[in-house]
């Protein structure tokens, strides 16, 4: 094993460990996430993107005016490599065992039947059409999200790729006013602060780049009144903030990366604070993102 894959390995351990302490999430969940996430890794360092010219691109006079570099049905990303671990994937969850391991099968016979096109899946996810989730949603009540789960997790990797290769296309001066993504348009779901000066960040809900955003807003409707923003903590869960807006209802969590003093893996330690948003979903504030793994 390559040393940079072991000293992931080990990170992985640790946290895996920390989200099983927490004793909230499902172990089949955790076992899941702790099975993809190496594949994921390794995939978008493998992933092929074809990069758009410039001219297709928004000008940084659009971008200023607050427009996204591409927009996310054009965003690119590696069509055959998800196509290629859907499948792996969809191995993965029908030996994790329970509800989800039966989504699996059910999807299984589907595509076998020719009822279920994982192409349809991973076309429809970047487009923003619901139709084909909300159908099998609907036909898996106790496991709804499986796969949304299957083509995020699949696309994620090319996904990555390219915002990763795009990021140095955002001008160095464009402002943080707003808390879209620069690169595609979409929402944070969880925001992070680093450096001594604690730069607050976004993390993309759909390509996963990381961007500066002010320190004090809502990162959804950009409210920047304090008067309407208010942080709350749980000592339970030092490092961590939860956010909530009384302008759009929503709540953000923001991991303080300076007192956490580890490695940055923020889809997993959105995991490892689920029951910060079960706290904040209970006082009636709304998330308007998934996890980054689409459930
Ligand atoms: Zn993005
Ligand atoms: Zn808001």
């Amino acid at each position: 094993m390559h040393s940079d894959d072991q000293a992931f390995a080990r990170l992985m351990e640790t946290r895996m460990a920390e989200i099983r302490a927490t004793d909230i999430l499902p172990e089949e969940l955790v076992t899941l996430v702790e099975q993809v996430l190496p594949v994921q890794m390794k995939a978008r360092d493998e992933a092929k993107v074809k990069l758009p010219d410039e001219a297709s691109c928004a000008t940084a006079e659009a971008m200023f005016a607050g427009s996204p570099l591409i927009m996310r049905e054009h965003f690119p990303h590696d069509v055959d490599q998800a196509l290629g671990l859907f499948p792996v994937l969809l191995e993965i969850l029908a030996g994790t065992g329970g509800a989800a391991a039966q989504a699996a099968q059910t999807l299984k016979k589907a595509i076998a039947a020719g009822e279920l096109d994982p192409a349809e899946a991973l076309r429809a996810l970047p487009a923003g059409d619901d139709a084909i989730f909300a159908a099998w949603r609907q036909r898996l009540p106790e496991s709804p999200r499986a796969l949304n789960f299957l083509a995020a997790s699949a696309l994620w990797p090319g996904l990555n790729a390219a915002a990763l290769a795009l990021a140095p296309r955002v001008p160095e001066n464009l402002p943080h006013e707003r808390g879209h993504c620069p690169l595609c348009g979409s929402l944070p779901y969880i925001t992070f602060l680093r450096q001594k000066e604690g730069l607050r960040f976004g993390v993309c809900s759909f390509c996963g780049h990381e961007h500066r955003i002010r320190r004090l807003c809502c990162p959804y409707c950009d409210e920047a009144d304090t008067s309407k923003l208010k942080l709350f903590r749980v000592e339970e869960y030092p490092g961590v903030a939860v956010g909530v807006c009384e302008t759009c209802s929503m709540y953000v969590k923001t991991l303080d990366y300076r007192e956490l003093d580890k490695t940055m893996l923020p889809s997993l330690d959105d995991m490892a604070t689920v029951a910060l948003d079960v706290l904040a979903q209970g006082q009636g504030y709304k998330r308007p993102t998934l996890s980054a793994w689409g459930f």
